[in-house]
């Protein structure tokens, strides 16, 4: 049975030390789970790599996010969570907001947030450069000449906020204290007229799991002109963890 711990279980309420146990939402282990996990969190912590290949319903998911979080928050690292469809960082989010909810309830002081994030011709809401149907490299220069100008709204909008707050999380912290999926914040920035492309890159040094597509790392271009510069925006060492390749 695969079922969640229910709101009265405390017994790892205020831990001293986390472990996965500390994070792992559900009430019992699936076949081999615990196990994966033990093997996983011991590579981690002796910076090994760990390739896990696995039937769908083993719960991969589960398995690497309650192996490397211990770690994660012991050295104060990042993970860096790259998948290969939109659909995979959206099942990664919920996994993520299932860890996030069972902390809260079982009285445990972590919280664990994370941002989905995507490019810019997909996140992006000016209409100008929407119509132009660009492609990356050519999107990037009409946005930067947008931005030149004040003539993207939705940014000069999320400037004034950035001036408005320390810290952008608390622009909506019921939303960015919590793992966010880019299609939540995209609705959240129509609705302010913010830009979610440099929202999202913002938030990210506040943010414990990116999570983004393949691509983000492993084409020069996006590397050279998108990656790495959220790279320098996060300044933290990454723990990378690919589904699915
Ligand atoms: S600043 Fe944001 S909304 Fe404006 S053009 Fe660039 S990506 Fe689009």
């Amino acid at each position: 049975e695969y079922k969640k711990k229910t709101k009265k279980d405390t017994s790892h309420s205020k831990p001293q030390k986390t472990s996965y146990l500390t994070f792992f939402p559900y009430e019992h282990f699936r076949r081999d789970q615990e196990r994966i996990i033990k093997q996983i969190e011991k590579a981690s912590v002796e910076k090994k790599n760990s390739l896990l290949a696995a039937p769908n319903g083993t719960g991969k998911t589960i398995i690497a996010l309650s192996a490397i979080l211990p770690l994660a928050f012991k050295k104060n690292l990042k993970i860096l969570y790259l998948c290969r469809t939109h659909s995979q960082n959206t099942r990664i989010i919920k996994e993520l907001t299932k860890i996030s909810t069972h902390l809260r309830y079982s009285d445990i002081n972590i919280k664990v947030n994370g941002l989905s994030i995507r490019g810019r011709n997909e996140m992006c809401l000016n209409e100008v450069l929407l119509s132009l149907k660009l492609n990356p490299r050519e999107s990037m220069a009409v946005c930067s000449d947008l931005r030149k100008n004040r003539s993207c709204k939705f940014f000069l909008n999320l400037i004034k906020k950035r001036d408005q707050y320390d810290n952008l999380i608390n622009i909506a912290p019921e939303i960015f204290n919590k793992p966010v999926d880019a299609e939540d914040l995209i609705k959240f920035c129509m609705d302010k007229k913010l830009c979610p492309y440099f929202l999202s890159k913002f938030l990210l040094k506040d943010m414990k799991l990116i999570i983004c597509n393949y691509q983000w790392l492993f084409n020069p271009f996006i590397r050279k002109f998108k990656f790495l510069s959220f790279n320098r925006i996060i300044k933290k060492k990454l723990i990378r963890f690919p589904e699915n390749i």
